[in-house]
């Protein structure tokens, strides 16, 4: 829209002040369209050039003590919104002029007014959009180096394929991919049925036990680390040693200031690419927050893919020490591997309750938001939540389709597959199973009522985003 002041020849020298811009726009076409072509490129940038970002702009929006990113948003709607209006008025305003002056050609003082006052709209019309082409401009560069580019990187597993393998200690001793790991034969294999369940059922035992562990206060609540934020920080770096990318500094996470409209959209956190921040919901329960945050992280360090970001916000989690962390970090994959677990079996009930059951604790403490802080957003809610979602849904969508992720939001899920390399082989998962099986099982959680069932049912199929 800028482009409008664009009157070549009218005045020496003044195409001159479009290099500028026009450069930039041919910079951010160029970078996308190297993006697109080549993953190497794409690499080289986020190992050797994206972390510049991380350590200076990320780092300076550390001074703000509130979600920067949450305000360029809203800044960004109402200008986008007054120089629609304004394009409107300024195109309106023209025909009309143009059809007036036609019939009825204007004189005297009143019609000097008049002109001078059209010429003043017209001025501010025009500087706006020089404004706003500017703000554009910039948003497009920023987003071009702090998303679009990440998104072509080449795959976690790819560029790290010691990651696909768990021990109970950590990494595999000597199974990198620059030893000789054969990483490539483990992504193209297909998984059985039956390994699926054996996942779905460590992921639910390991569940249900730190549900039993994590230290509580008298009223059963969780008792959460003081410097959960700072803990996480270092869950990050810890892993950042086994995956480079992942290494360096970080920012201390924000809440999100309008936290009840993200609530709206299931939303657990947001990592804004324009102003690198990592936020999250602050109204969530709170067990969601650990390995949210550390998804955002992964985000930050350029890592675009959600079901990459999942993966790494649970590996952060559950190689803490810390047993809530863990417990966030199983409880974050829960519902997709059992959703797929449902659906692998044709959602047949008496097959689903004939596993392992989910503990009634895990299934209380499995939810985004507590019922009071769900009234609290609907009381205060000013569009309908079914609105909100529906029209966010679109958004991220449409954004992640636009980025090349062709499935869109279901991406998300991808994490079982992750998962499934992580864990192939893994004496862990044989071990745990194994150990459960010799347990008498317990009357209250397999011996399930009508009821029961349907509080079962209920728990899948919903899940919540993290962007
Ligand atoms: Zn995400």
């Amino acid at each position: 829209m800028w482009r409008k002041d664009f009157q070549p020849g009218r005045r020496p020298g003044g195409g001159k002040r479009y290099l500028l811009p026009g450069g930039l726009w041919i910079l951010v076409v160029v970078l996308n369209i190297l993006a697109w072509k080549s993953k190497a490129f794409c690499d080289f940038y986020v190992i050797h050039i994206y972390p510049l970002w991380v350590n200076t702009y990320s780092r300076a929006m550390g001074i703000f003590s509130f979600s920067v990113g949450e305000m360029m948003v809203i800044a960004g709607a109402v200008l986008t919104a007054a120089a629609i209006l304004l394009s409107a008025v300024y195109g309106a305003a023209w025909i009309f002029e143009k059809q007036r002056d036609t019939l009825r050609p204007i004189g005297g003082a009143k019609a000097d007014w008049k002109h001078k006052n059209r010429n003043g709209i017209r001025k501010f019309c025009k500087g706006y959009f020089v404004v706003y082409g500017w703000i554009f401009t910039g948003v497009a560069i920023v987003m071009t180096l702090n998303c679009f580019i990440p998104y072509h990187c080449s795959t976690l597993e790819e560029k790290y394929g010691i990651l696909c393998r768990g021990t109970e200690g950590g990494f595999a001793e000597g199974s990198s991919a620059e030893e000789g790991f054969a990483v490539i034969d483990l992504l193209s294999r297909e998984y059985t049925l039956e390994e699926l369940i054996r996942l779905r059922d460590y992921v639910v035992i390991k569940t249900n036990e730190l549900a039993e562990l994590v230290e509580r206060d008298e009223n059963g609540n969780i008792i959460y680390p003081e410097d959960m934020e700072g803990e996480l920080i270092a869950c990050m770096q810890d892993l950042g040693g086994e995956c480079g990318q992942l290494a360096g500094y970080y920012p201390r996470p924000k809440q999100l200031t309008f936290s009840g409209f993200f609530s709206q959209q299931k939303m657990k956190g947001y990592f804004f690419p324009f102003s690198m921040e990592v936020n999250y919901n602050k109204l969530m329960h709170e067990i969601n927050r650990p390995a949210t945050i550390c998804h955002e992280y992964a985000h930050l360090k350029g890592f675009m893919y959600e079901e990459e970001a999942n993966m790494i916000g649970f590996l952060a989690c559950i190689r803490s020490s810390d047993l809530t962390f863990q417990y966030s970090g199983y409880l974050s994959v829960l519902n997709y591997i059992d959703n797929e677990f449902y659906k692998a079996i044709g959602k047949n009930k008496e097959i689903y309750l004939s596993h392992v059951n989910i503990s009634p604790r895990v299934r209380k403490e499995n939810i985004f938001l507590e019922k009071d802080a769900w009234e609290k957003v609907e009381a205060r809610a000013v569009i309908s939540t079914e609105v909100v979602d529906k029209v966010s849904d679109k958004l991220s969508e449409t954004s992640m389709v636009l980025n090349g992720v062709e499935d869109g939001t279901l991406s998300y899920t991808r994490v079982v597959g992750l998962l499934l390399h992580y864990y192939d082989g893994s004496p862990e998962v044989e071990e745990t199973l194994l150990r459960v099986q010799a347990i008498p099982a317990d009357p209250e959680t397999t011996s399930e009522t009508p009821s029961k069932i349907t509080s079962v049912m209920n728990t899948i199929e919903v899940q919540e985003n993290t962007y």
